[in-house]
């Protein structure tokens, strides 16, 4: 496997690539994604578009309700798969598909443009419209939704009911009598003895299966005391029961299983649908009329096989041969068909370590049945689980290192790439003297974030500049977080930004992707600075090696109102508003080597603006106020306290960190960046059993888009962190206190 040369942003802007976008992270793609890790294709730039990080494996979900599995297990965390793959990630839902232009439209950001797509977004459930289903009944897909639902719902034996809790399950497919049979067994381990009835419109409950079969279920269920009502269908569900046209079932819980309904995606589709409103495809899996589009799982049929049922393990299988038809479309290729297989071997959960195996018509009950599922599905899970649940290489899956990637040659972006403290102040010292300005208020020879200036007539004016080579490979995020970072500057000094330009370096490729780069780039930009009320007035911009965004951005204030770094007193708290780790995440993600949900947080953080937190930090007379970046909290709060002639306590117990910061520390990685912030240390006074301690190592991360960090009188404390919290800075925390200078000359201690 090639190595990336530098980092993401750079790798993924070849000119001449072809741009496949991958809607939805279900079996299928999971697989194209291992594929094309294994084999990687330069010429193919991947994006994966996904709702939420991590996708459930259908096959142990039975298992998981039995209670034989924990949730992590049966969770394929999309994004360290699609980043070994080299692909891009967009954590967000795709809410349309215009297949003509060639686009797919994801929410709250511009459309991604694709060359070849493919959607493989799974389904939703049938009859969610009926009266009291959406309020009252727990749903079984989206099939994560009832994974995340289903121990919330379940009841408990503290519920003190004294009846045996009534629960209804209504549909009798294979996954009906499947839920019946494991969610027995679950309550029976947990000393509940449950009543469940399975509500089946039909005659005859697993209609897709033989009557052999069928009657195998049906003894089985009898012999577990499972009640099984045929045509019986259920028309509305309330607080307590669910209603039949003539008869009305108590019941404490109403599962939802009737069968697969298409998702909202396909709702105001320009694709063509069949009767029920999956998407048609051929049996190449390329969507009827676009051959650039594919859809595989359970959103599509496959036009002449009406028969194959909405089943994860036909997802599973048409994964090779979309993998092969996707890279055959790219590269112009003939494709192959799908040929779906009528039977299988079935192997249907009961629960209490058993399963039943069926295949031909035949049937075998057993735990010999369960060990062999539980085997299938475990090894299934190991070609797709990049991590452990600690962050942790899985030791079944290939690591960057023996994939043949230098974790070494990846250089950090963002604020992290910022040139060392030092290396500034002695460039900055070796220029001849200027000649005394009076309207520089805030200039060079005292740096603070913003320079701030008095115009003729008494107006103050503050300017900022601040660029940075992409963090990550989604120039909409990019964009978005430089000019959010950017506003900071401002913010932090008390003022209100009012107007922005733009610095923006292309990767050098072909014109439209660079029109699509710079679009994608200024979307965000301008979602950013729209929502804290900046005009984007101009820019400029150039193309180069690697995406580069910058701001600058100016505003006003009044002359005493500005807040310097400089006011720090004994006895100040130190408030910090947004968590740290986004260093170490950021680097740890380039790698594979960040569990989606890390990266999701770490995003959240820096899209969030300061203006609420500079406001409440006005509104609470801070003594002083800086945004903390580059340098890391260590770096910023040093520069503070410099400036003020004071000295700290930092208390690590109440440092707030992101997801993940800490193990990722732990386990040793950490930003390009970090051991320039590092050099901070000789500053500070730290405890032998705190040094190199994960906690203290979150102090040198360096932060792009940090909160703020500002000083407050004690008696502001509590009232400045509940007007945080409640702004939307729910991390917020006050992490140490001012002290006079120290005998020791340290500028600040570290302490537990
Ligand atoms: C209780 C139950 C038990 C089941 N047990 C089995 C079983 O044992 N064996 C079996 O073969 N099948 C089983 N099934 C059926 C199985 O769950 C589905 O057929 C299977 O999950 C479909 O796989 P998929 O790849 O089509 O989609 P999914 O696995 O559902 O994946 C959809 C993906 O798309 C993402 N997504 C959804 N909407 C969007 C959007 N708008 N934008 C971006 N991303 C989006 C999701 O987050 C997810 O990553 C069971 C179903 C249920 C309800």
């Amino acid at each position: 496997m090639s190595a990336p040369r530098t980092d993401l942003a750079r790798r993924t802007e070849r000119p001449d690539r072809v741009q496949l976008v991958l809607v939805g992270a279900g079996h299928a793609h999971v697989q194209v994604l291992r594929r094309f890790m294994m084999r990687p294709e330069p010429d193919i730039q991947i994006t994966l578009v996904v709702d939420r990080p991590e996708a459930v494996y259908s096959g142990m979900v039975p298992g998981l309700v039995a209670g034989e599995y924990e949730v992590r297990e049966l969770e394929i965390d999309g994004i360290p798969l699609a980043r070994r793959a080299q692909a891009r990630c967009i954590l967000a839902a795709a809410v349309d598909v215009d297949p003509v232009a060639r686009r797919i439209h994801v929410e709250g950001r511009p459309a991604v443009s694709y060359d070849v797509a493919s959607l493989d977004v799974g389904s939703t459930i049938r009859g969610l419209d009926r009266p009291g289903v959406y309020e009252h009944a727990l749903p079984t897909r989206p099939i994560r939704t009832f994974v995340d639902q289903l121990s919330l719902r379940l009841p408990s034996r503290d519920s003190g009911a004294e009846s045996p809790p009534l629960i209804a399950v209504v549909g009798a497919g294979a996954a009906g009598m499947e839920l019946a049979f494991t969610l027995r067994a679950r309550l029976l381990a947990a000393g509940v003895d449950p009543k469940i009835t399975v509500l089946c419109k039909g005659q005859e409950v697993m209609p897709r299966y033989t009557t052999r079969v069928a009657a195998v279920i049906r003894r089985e269920a009898e012999r577990r005391g499972i009640e099984i009502r045929t045509r019986a269908e259920v028309v509305a569900v309330e607080k307590d029961a669910v209603v039949l046209a003539d008869d009305r079932v108590p019941c404490d819980l109403a599962v939802w299983t009737t069968g697969a309904a298409p998702v909202p995606l396909f709702e105001n589709t320009a694709l063509p649908l069949d009767a029920a409103g999956f998407v048609r495809v051929e049996p190449t899996l390329q969507v009827v009329g676009y051959e650039d589009l594919f859809a595989v799982g359970d959103c599509a049929s496959i036009d002449g096989y009406p028969w194959i049922p909405k089943a994860g393990v036909y997802a599973v299988r048409e994964g090779p041969v979309l993998h092969d038809n996707l890279r055959a479309r790219c590269k112009g290729r003939p494709l192959r068909a799908y040929r779906p297989q009528r039977d299988f071997l079935a192997l249907l959960a009961l629960g209490e370590g058993q399963a039943i195996g069926a295949k031909w018509g035949m049937s075998l009950a057993g735990s010999g049945m369960w060990r062999l599922k539980d085997f299938i599905d475990r090894r299934f899970m190991t070609r797709f689980q990049v991590l452990t649940d600690a962050g942790d290489d899985a030791p079944d899956f290939p690591s960057p290192e023996e994939m043949g990637m230098d974790p070494d040659e990846m250089v950090c972006g963002g604020c992290a790439a910022k040139v060392g403290a030092s290396p500034l102040e002695h460039a900055l010292a070796r220029l001849p003297a200027r000649p005394a300005d009076p309207s520089v208020l805030v200039g060079l020879d005292r740096p603070d974030d913003a320079a701030v200036v008095e115009l003729p007539r008494g107006d103050i004016v503050l300017s900022t500049i601040d660029a940075f080579r992409a963090f990550t490979d989604d120039p909409w995020l990019v964009g978005r977080v430089a000019a959010v970072n950017a506003a900071s500057d401002v913010l932090a000094k008390g003022g209100r930004p009012r107007h922005a330009l733009a610095l923006v370096n292309v990767p050098e490729e072909d014109p439209r992707r660079t029109e699509e780069t710079l679009y994608q780039v200024l979307a965000g930009v301008r979602v950013a600075l729209d929502a804290l009320g900046i005009s984007l007035i101009g820019g400029h911009t150039t193309s180069g090696e690697d995406l580069y965004v910058g701001l600058v951005i100016t505003g006003e204030s009044e002359k005493g109102a500005i807040l310097g770094v400089d006011g720090l007193r004994p006895g100040h708290r130190l408030v910090l508003t947004k968590p740290l780790g986004s260093g170490v995440v950021l680097a740890a993600d380039m790698q594979g080597r960040a569990r989606g949900a890390w990266v999701n947080a770490a995003f959240e953080s820096l899209v969030r603006a300061n203006d609420a937190a500079a406001r409440i930090a006005r509104e609470h007379a801070a003594s002083a106020c800086t945004d903390v970046s580059g340098f890391g909290f260590a770096g910023h709060l040093g520069e503070m306290l410099r400036a003020s002639r004071m000295a700290a306590v930092v208390h690590l117990e109440r440092v707030p960190a992101l997801p993940g910061a800490l193990s990722l520390f732990a386990r040793g990685m950490q930003s390009t960046y970090h051991e320039q912030n590092r050099e901070a240390r000789r500053g500070l006074a730290i405890p032998d059993a705190l040094e190199r301690h994960p906690a203290t190592e979150l102090l040198f991360d360096p932060q792009t888009s940090g909160g703020l960090l500002f000083g407050v009188t004690p008696e502001r404390e509590d009232a400045v962190l509940a007007a945080l919290r409640e702004a939307g800075d729910v991390h917020s925390a006050v992490v140490g206190e001012v002290c006079e200078p120290r005998g020791d000359g340290a500028l600040f201690e570290v302490a537990p």
